[in-house]
């Protein structure tokens, strides 16, 4: 699962389905031809199923993409459906062009607050006074609609897009944001974002190819319904600070367990002395670096937190023997890093605050120890046995003097 989260996974996908749409284009098409009211319908049922999703998961920002979503494919169904040279529709088609992804690409950068917060009013009012003043500027310059169409600012590849090349390149820019900020942040909304702008924009490119947004708008429907079931994934499954796996999804790899395993519990020694020395956060950080090493560990083993500062590693097929070499690796690992403190008093302001803490204290940088104890399924019946075993060895590793590792024995 933790690859389905990756960030190259989160990007490749939507464009693996998008050339996939493109490529069985006519055949899809062909056999979808009888149900034609439901391709206009599918991108409604996904959207709202997403919508109702996002609302369950208390996901705001990528409700109100889907908001966003929603009201663009409400406007090409409802204002764009006539020949773009007739009318105001390319006017309004260009409108739209510019609005959807800038407003897709807000979303990221706002806080998250609930749809029915005084942002989420603010947000409802936002949209609708766009709608308003596209409405404004459709009823306004309505005759440059047709100049607008027949000589367009810069070139038009009239064969590819009715969009002009400037346009083009600006959606181009907008995707290559989004890319950018998912690979570095790879949150569910820069996720959300990224699937809603590609397929915005894809859509609005090649908007002169049939059935194109009901096509487009259900794939990227279908796309934020599984950001979100894969964001509940995460909640259940993941640990929130370290990003590894948690204790529930410890519990679910205990239930389907082979023969031979060993576990092994580990808890950061006098842990609770340096929260109380160095704040909270430098806490949290420490358990983060811990998580990072035992991750990095070897010898296929899965880490998870436990609970507080104590992990649990997970080596499948391996007796205790064959893990011993991996467990002491790890130890020395946590032990020789050089911890550089950051400055952790409070900054007045943001910019104060990330020179601030960009900052390392000019101080010698101090180590953390691990205490590790472990057992393996030889030593007793069940999973949950051998782990209270792990746990027994690891009080003996505290009373050993700490920084060590006890077997069960
Ligand atoms: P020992 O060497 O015997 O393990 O001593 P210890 O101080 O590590 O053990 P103790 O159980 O007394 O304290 C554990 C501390 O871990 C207390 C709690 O404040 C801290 N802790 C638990 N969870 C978190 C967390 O998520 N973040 C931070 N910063 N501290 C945590
Ligand atoms: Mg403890
Ligand atoms: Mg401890």
């Amino acid at each position: 699962m933790g690859l389905l989260r990756s960030s190259a996974v989160r990007v490749g996908t939507p464009i693996f389905l998008l050339l996939l749409l493109t490529a069985g284009y006519h055949p899809l098409i062909a056999s979808l031809a009888p149900y034609y009211n439901l391709i206009y319908a599918a991108p409604y049922f996904l959207l709202l199923t997403a919508l109702l999703l996002s609302h369950l998961f208390k996901s705001a920002r990528v409700g109100m993409m889907v908001v966003i979503l929603l009201v663009g494919y409400t406007v090409i169904l409802t204002r764009l459906q006539s020949p773009l040279d007739q009318g105001t529709t390319y006017l309004e088609y260009l409108l739209l062009a510019v609005a959807l992804p800038i407003n897709l690409l807000y979303m990221i950068i706002v806080r998250d607050q609930k749809l029915t917060s005084r942002f989420g009013l603010f947000f409802f009012f936002a949209i609708g006074m766009e709608m308003g003043w596209c409405a404004l500027m459709v009823q306004q310059f309505g005759e440059l609609s047709n100049y607008l169409h027949q000589h367009p600012i810069l070139v038009r590849a009239a064969s590819i897009s009715p969009m002009p090349l400037l346009l083009i390149v600006l959606l181009c820019i907008l995707v290559c944001m989004s890319t950018i900020r998912l690979l570095h942040k790879n949150s569910i909304e820069d996720h959300a974002a990224f699937i809603s702008v590609l397929c915005g924009a894809a859509t609005l490119v090649f908007f002169n190819v049939p059935f194109i947004s009901s096509l487009i708008f259900s794939l990227a429907g279908l796309l934020l319904v599984a950001n979100q079931v894969s964001f509940s994934h995460q909640l259940a499954f993941v640990d929130g600070l370290t990003e590894i796996a948690g204790r529930r999804a410890l519990e679910d790899e205990l239930k389907h367990l082979g023969r031979q395993y060993t576990l092994a519990m580990l808890d950061v020694d006098h842990f609770k002395q340096f929260n109380d020395r160095y704040g909270h956060e430098t806490g949290d950080d420490v358990l983060k670096l811990v998580a990072k090493q035992m991750a990095l560990c070897d010898g296929g083993a899965s880490a998870f937190r436990y609970g507080g500062e104590e992990f649990t590693l997970l080596f499948k097929g391996k007796m205790t023997e064959h893990c011993l070499p991996y467990l002491e690796a790890l130890r020395e690992d946590i032990a020789n890093y050089p911890l550089v403190l950051r400055d952790q008093s409070r900054p007045y302001n943001d910019k104060q605050g990330r020179q601030k803490r960009g900052r390392a204290i000019d101080k010698e940088p101090v180590n953390i120890t691990v205490s590790i104890g472990f057992a393996d399924s030889s030593q007793a019946d069940t999973p949950d046995e051998v782990l209270q075993l792990a746990d027994s060895a690891l009080y003996k590793a505290k009373e050993a003097g700490r920084n060590c590792i006890k077997g069960s024995t």
